[in-house]
């Protein structure tokens, strides 16, 4: 089977893989750990508790197969981050699977020993917040290691020198691939080890095994892929592994139309990973011309929720055309569990270089508002025409009720 054929067999098979007790949206450190307890059944896997959280939640790696090649992946080092901790579970399916990809299974198990650590932020993935329990950005921590969740992730990189190390997050639903319309849904960077950027050995091998994901994600998300900024961050794992010579591969999961779980994302997660553990295993990321890497579009962020153009404002007297640009947050409300949202106003002007994942063009209605609309305050106008009210913003989005 050619690799291609591979992956859009691997694609339409995924739902025999998928970890049936874990969202995408949020998931609890309890979860994450039944599922870890599942896998000691299973024989493959050898499960290890690397420390405790600040909270003193377990910390485990998970490791499996024989090969020379190691490979070190890691996830939601920001807790509000889980699409990547979900797909780590559903490629735990499947390499404990036993059906028509046992030669591929195998092949990958025999050349390459896999080190897995699913939630590296627990304490913030159960507040469902970016930061650990102290607040601190643990992707902004390696140089201090101040925090346990830190320290963990280093010394264990430090102690099994993998070759190479899969840095897994979600990035917010505001990019897109290249200057388009067109939503990111996976993203993905080389990280650099210094601030010119400088390309040596261990970086290139990044770029050469991210164009051979790009090739194939490109099979279902073309133009849907983009190349994260690249500028060098002195305080992350990414460039720190790779100074360490460990070529690093940040994948970001982002947005993809009409799949507000993202469990789309999740799945070319899945595959992201299976095509990059296959070309790593076959060596053939390294025919690959690195600067192909440069080919891939830049991730612009130039999308809102919702976008509203050509809308009338009057101050003193006088009309004036705006756009308004407005997102939606997404919260975990502590006493019940249940997520909800608020929307605010992102920007106001001239809006016309941005895209809303929503838009309308809203030429002929007036906007009235008891307070001056204001950036970051919440978006809650209302929408004139012909002097009758005709839409209301209420934290959330539009609801038409006197059309
Ligand atoms: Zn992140």
């Amino acid at each position: 089977m050619g690799s291609e054929e591979l992956f859009k067999s691997l694609f339409n098979d995924y739902n025999k893989y998928i970890e049936p007790t874990l969202s995408t949206e949020f998931i609890r450190h309890s979860e994450m750990i039944k599922c870890l307890g599942a896998l000691k059944s299973k024989g493959l896997f050898c499960t290890e508790k690397l420390g405790e959280s600040v909270e003193k939640r377990d910390i485990f790696s998970v490791s499996f197969g024989s090969g020379k090649i190691k490979i070190l992946a890691w996830s939601q080092i920001h807790g509000d981050e889980p699409t990547a901790t979900a797909a780590l579970f559903d490629l735990l399916n499947f390499f404990s699977g036993d059906d028509q990809f046992n030669n591929f299974r195998k092949n990958l198990l025999s050349k390459i020993t896999f080190h897995f650590i699913p939630m590296v932020n627990p304490d913030g993935a159960e507040k469902y917040q970016r930061e650990n329990a102290f607040n601190i950005d643990l992707n902004r921590d390696t140089l201090r290691l101040e925090s346990p969740e830190s320290k963990i992730l280093w010394n264990y990189a430090s102690k099994i020198e993998s070759e190479f190390g899969f840095n897994l997050h979600d990035q917010n639903s505001y990019y897109t691939a290249g200057r388009t319309n067109k939503t990111t849904a996976i993203s993905l960077l080389a990280p650099p080890t210094n601030y010119v950027k400088s390309i040596g050995y261990v970086r290139e091998k990044s770029m050469q095994v991210i164009c051979k994901i790009h090739e194939a994600l490109s099979n279902f998300i073309p133009k849907q892929i983009a190349r994260y900024n690249d500028d060098f961050e002195p305080r992350a794992f990414g460039d720190n592994f790779t100074k360490k010579g460990i070529s690093s591969i940040l994948i970001e999961s982002g947005f993809y139309k009409d799949n507000t779980d993202k469990n789309f994302v999740r799945k070319l997660n899945f595959i992201a990973l299976l095509s990059a553990f296959y070309s790593i295993s076959e060596k053939d990321f390294e025919k690959v011309d690195y600067t192909q890497y440069f080919d891939i579009p830049e991730n612009e962020e130039l999308l809102f929720d919702l976008l509203l153009r050509n809308l009338t404002i009057n101050y003193n007297g006088k009309n004036f055309t705006i756009d308004i640009g407005i997102n939606r947050e997404k919260y975990l409300d502590a006493n019940t569990g249940k997520f909800y949202y608020k929307s605010s106003i992102a920007d106001i002007g001239d809006l016309s270089i941005f895209y809303g994942i929503e838009e309308f063009d809203m030429h002929g209605f007036e906007v009235v508002s008891e307070k001056p609309i204001v950036i970051e305050e919440p978006a809650d106008f209302k929408l004139l025409k012909n002097g009758k009210v005709v839409k209301e913003i209420i934290n959330g989005f539009i609801s038409s009720y006197d059309s």
